[in-house]
């Protein structure tokens, strides 16, 4: 049976890796950087504006998939909060030698804390693993999304995309 971003309301990891918004294993060995998860062509290029690298290219139309220069891409996080979309994340697999970080866009309150454990989700909200908090990034021009990291073991580092929502209580 079919399954993707038509079928499921989001994309297989196969498709992500065919999209111009997806590095490499050779960059990912290299680094943080930035995954571009936008496989729909939508009129939208906020990504493009936002990196100071031009390390993103929308270009003309608009309706362009964005493309991410991987060698440019320092894996700094500005996208992350500026995508409308909530499509862009960071991850680095050298994080350490067992866990890789993976940052992503936060809209809920309570946010969680620095050292939290939490439950990582995958890109259907599916919980799949454990993770540490290692920082929450929630400058004023982020608009209210923060930037939430967690470490999570390296092998998940693929899946990952998220926590589990926290409601009133923490978790951890
Ligand atoms: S992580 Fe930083 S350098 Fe990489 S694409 Fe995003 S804004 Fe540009
Ligand atoms: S800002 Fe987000 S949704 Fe818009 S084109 Fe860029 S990655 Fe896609």
């Amino acid at each position: 049976m079919p399954r993707g971003l038509t079928v499921d309301g989001f994309p297989t990891e196969e498709e992500l890796k065919k999209s111009p918004g997806y590095p490499s294993e050779e960059r990912f060995k290299r680094g943080p950087v930035a995954v571009v998860e936008c496989v729909q062509e939508i009129p939208c290029n906020p990504c493009e504006l936002a990196c100071p690298r031009k390390a993103i290219q929308v270009g003309v139309p608009i309706t362009n998939l964005p493309r991410l220069d991987e060698e440019k891409c320092t894996g700094c996080g500005i996208c992350v909060a500026r995508c409308p979309g909530l499509a862009i994340f960071v991850v680095d697999k050298t994080y350490s030698d067992k866990e890789a970080s993976v940052s992503f866009p936060y809209e809920y309150v309570p946010l969680p804390r620095e050292g939290d454990v939490v439950l990582a989700v995958d890109r259907a909200g599916s919980v799949v693993c454990d993770g540490t908090v290692l920082r929450i990034s929630n400058p004023k021009r982020n608009d209210r999304t923060a930037v939430v990291t967690i470490a999570v073991p390296k092998g998940m580092a693929d899946e990952v995309r998220g926590i589990a929502r926290i409601r009133g209580e923490r978790i951890g």
